[in-house]
């Protein structure tokens, strides 16, 4: 027997692949960086194929792949290059790589099924023969005699006179002589007629029709590729038509999948066209200077903020383009994907076979099918947000970072990916140039570009001459002094709004926490109500009538008395989001005001529809919390407030500094980014903190001389490379018991090379009732710490301490 072997990685977490058969009749299908239906366990599961003729593993019982569910191999081997360079840095599971690099499966749904097995069916003979029943129950008996003479699988759910109580089937289950399998089986797609403008397909001389050219306009300048009955009723044309210009070959058409969910695109959008301005001319011909190398390189656009990146952007995609490249654009948040996704369609939309999108927001169908749209080649620039990074292009020219300072580009859960960082590796791995963009880079990008391992292009100043905003402090404790209130809204704030209601211009106020109260407190014994799951204080909910936790979301309701002392002086305080809106409203009667943050937009549609009412000067002032900071870009707001500067300075980590200025720099630069001028005032108790003095004077240059001292004092990346280790468990003792043993493990290696400090309780010692411990590992060398840890993953296995119960986190953004 001549089997072959492949190896395949599981979405299970463990980090090992496994091995399987390959049947000789799915062999010309099985490639590298094809998903396949494979046993595991009593599991039916798909996994990704990372190697193909492997030498025979060593154990005997090796199953055989069951299916190969993609025609195309899913993964390219630069992504599986990728996914392997993912796991070895994040010391993530391979196969929960795979997962986050794949798109859903929505092709394929579970069935559950029940067969008989061997000792079952010999049970059934022996009865027959005469053989004495035990302890057998008959109904369990006609069960398996039923299954015997149904001579395949029965079904779950379909096969509805199963007839059997789950207690028993779990009974037949345990002595042996059932087996229930888990499969997964095709579904049907409701698919649509797609059509496109075929590209150079009228000749000249030969003039269209009055119809035809408003299906051409449709198709090949304003719109974009359309299913056919949305076409032809914008078109307003009959369905023959459209079919005879296919036949006629002036039109291409294929099968989508119909998804409910909306047209990201459906707006009728037309950019306007700029021609570049000195500065852009000279950052994007850097750019073009670059790719003409056709080598890998990273190019940092420090641009301050109206400065005109966006524009840059779109150029050095057309570029891009032009080369016969492909291009991926990261941006921190989904709303810029819609935005930016939109002018690139208009853009590059019909000159060059599309435009994807991919984000978290879409439902599965449409991102597996914007995913295979890219996969297939009909896409050739690829808008997202952090997974975009992986989007299945070949032959990558160019990935560009927004905005390359943004959290968001950090995913939180396994694998704990950095999507610019990865961008960077990717761009390596391609040949391509990374373009990190931003106005306020974060350290360790601008430490690069200092050191030359970047290029940096900087733009700095505004188009069209446009003058920064102002931006002035106000001493929340003279404020205090003068007027003895407690609003959250200084009198100078007060005031600034008011100038804008009256010269009907809009403005922008930010706050940093969401809710009505951020702190419920005993006054008479000094307790706070904390989260039952987390250690962390309970926000009040005004609205919704509630405490909740920002954490783990779980509610309680409002205590009437302190529920420790039981005394009635219970207050709030600590203004949230829901708090100034109200005040607001009070203070400007009359004014159209709208709040923006997680509990008001919970929906992408909301989102939009309070952004857009803003855009559009339906409302005068818009409250929000961060997701008003970033991207948009708003032309008649000439006010800006943040009320509290100081709330993210107090943070325990050594970033607040840093996040504070972008912050207050990224706000800053949403106010006069239109004709007017823009008026910039930030609350703060701390004045005189360098966080906040150098984001008045807006000056990115003096903060990163400042912030790169003290991190380089401190050992603090970007001189250091940083891990976070946590210890986890909603049993105390075993969080303690397992922390001290991998105690046991880094101490002998402490001071050689690297520094380990804990453990020690995490700064939030409970999370999701789990007991948290935490390591921090502190090397000049990353090497050296990608090294130990895995060491530690070995240890922690050898030692029988849980997988689920370790996280790492490399590169950590936050420490908490
Ligand atoms: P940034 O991302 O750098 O903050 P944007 O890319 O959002 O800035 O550009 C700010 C505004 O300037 C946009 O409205 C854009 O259309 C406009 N703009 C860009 N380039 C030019 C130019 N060369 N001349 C005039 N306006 C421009
Ligand atoms: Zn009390
Ligand atoms: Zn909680």
């Amino acid at each position: 027997m001549s089997e072959s072997f492949c190896n395949v990685a599981l979405q299970v977490p463990l980090r090992t692949t496994f091995s399987y058969g390959v049947p000789e009749e799915l062999r010309a299908q099985v490639q590298a960086g094809s998903r396949v239906l494979v046993p595991f366990r009593k599991k039916a599961m798909i996994g990704v194929v990372t190697e193909i003729d492997v030498a025979p593993p060593a154990e005997t019982k090796i199953r055989d792949i069951t299916k190969v569910v993609d025609l195309v191999p899913a993964l390219t081997p630069k992504l599986l290059e990728l996914g392997q360079w993912i796991s070895t840095y994040y010391l993530a599971p391979i196969g929960e790589v795979f997962r986050a690099m794949l798109p859903p499966i929505t092709e394929l749904s579970l069935r559950r099924e029940i067969v008989i097995t061997e000792a079952g069916s010999t049970l059934v003979a022996d009865l027959k023969k005469g053989a004495a029943l035990t302890d057998m129950l008959l109904g369990e008996v006609e069960f398996l005699q039923k299954l015997v003479q149904k001579k395949g699988p029965m079904q779950f759910g379909s096969d509805a006179k199963i007839g059997i109580e789950p207690q028993a089937l779990q009974r037949l289950q345990r002595r042996g002589y059932i087996e229930v399998r888990e499969t997964v089986r095709g579904r049907k797609r409701k698919t649509q007629q797609v059509v496109a403008w075929k590209v150079g397909s009228a000749k000249p001389g030969e003039p269209l029709g009055e119809k035809e050219e408003r299906v051409r306009a449709l198709l090949a300048t304003e719109r974009g590729p359309l299913p056919i009955p949305q076409l032809v009723k914008l078109a307003n044309v009959s369905r023959a038509i459209i079919e005879r210009m296919r036949r006629d070959g002036l039109l291409d058409g294929w099968e989508e999948p119909v998804d409910p969910a909306e047209d990201p695109f459906d707006s009728g959008y037309s950019p306007p066209a700029h021609s570049l301005n000195a500065e852009q001319e000279r950052a994007f011909n850097s750019i073009r200077a670059r790719f003409e190398l056709g080598e890998f390189g990273v190019q940092l656009l420090h641009g301050v903020t109206g400065s005109g990146k966006t524009e840059v952007y779109l150029r050095c995609v057309q570029d891009t383009l032009a080369r016969g490249k492909t291009a991926i654009v990261l941006v921190p948040e989904i709303a810029l994907t819609l935005w930016i996704g939109r002018q690139c369609r208009a853009w590059f939309g019909a000159r060059f076979e599309g435009v994807a999108v991919l984000h978290s927001a879409l439902s599965d169908v449409e991102r597996a099918r914007e995913w295979w749209r890219v996969r297939n080649g009909q896409a050739r620039v690829v808008v997202g947000t952090r997974s975009a990074v992986f989007a299945p292009l070949e032959n990558v020219g160019l990935i560009i970072v927004d905005e390359e300072q943004e959290s968001s580009y950090k995913q939180e859960e396994t694998p704990r990916y950095h999507g610019r960082d990865v961008a960077v590796v990717r761009a390596k791995f391609e040949n391509a140039v990374a373009l990190l963009g931003s106005a306020t880079p974060s350290l360790e990008t601008y430490h690069n570009a200092v050191n030359g391992r970047y290029e940096l292009l900087t733009m700095a100043g505004r188009v069209e001459n446009r003058s920064m905003a102002s931006v002035e402090v106000v001493d929340l404790r003279v404020d205090f002094q003068q007027t003895h209130q407690t609003s959250p809204i200084s009198r100078s704030l007060h005031d600034g709004i008011g100038e804008c209601l009256t010269f009907q211009t809009q403005a922008l106020v930010l706050i940093n926490r969401r809710g009505y109260s951020w702190s419920v407190l005993c006054r008479s014994c000094g307790a706070s109500v904390q989260c039952a799951n987390c250690s962390i204080s309970m926000t009040h909910h005004k609205n919704r009538n509630r405490l909740e936790c920002h954490y783990c979301g779980s509610v309680q309701s409002i205590p009437t008395v302190c529920p420790k002392c039981e005394s009635k002086y219970v207050y709030f305080f600590g203004e949230g989001s829901e708090h100034l809106e109200e005040r607001l409203r009070k203070e400007f009667p009359g004014a159209r005001i709208a709040r923006l943050d997680r509990d008001t937009a919970r929906t992408k549609q909301q989102y939009q529809e309070t952004l857009g009412a803003f855009a559009g000067g339906a409302l005068d002032i818009l409250v929000g919390t961060q997701m008003l900071a970033k991207g948009h870009d708003f032309q008649r707001v000439t006010m800006v407030g943040v009320i509290s500067a100081d709330s993210s300075l107090s943070l325990p980590d050594f970033r607040a500094a840093e996040r504070t200025f972008q912050l207050l720099t990224q706000v800053a630069g949403r106010a006069g980014r239109g004709d007017l001028p823009g008026r910039v005032l930030i609350q703060t108790f701390y004045p005189e903190h360098y966080a906040i003095q150098d984001a008045v004077r807006q000056d990115y240059l003096a903060f990163y001389e400042r912030e790169v001292h003290f991190r380089r004092m401190m050992a603090y990346p970007p001189f250091t490379s940083l891990a976070n280790v946590i210890v986890r468990n909603a049993n105390l003792e075993n969080a303690i018991r397992w922390s001290r043993r991998l105690s046991e493990y880094f101490s002998p290696h402490d001071g050689k090379g690297l520094r380990i400090l804990g453990p020690a309780s995490a700064p939030l010692a409970r999370l999701k009732k789990e007991h948290r411990y935490q390591f921090l590992l502190k090397s000049p060398k990353r090497s050296v710490l990608t090294k130990i840890l895995a060491g530690a993953m070995a240890f922690c296995e050898a030692n029988e301490i849980p997988e689920t119960a370790i996280l790492v986190d490399m590169d950590p953004l936050s420490l908490l």
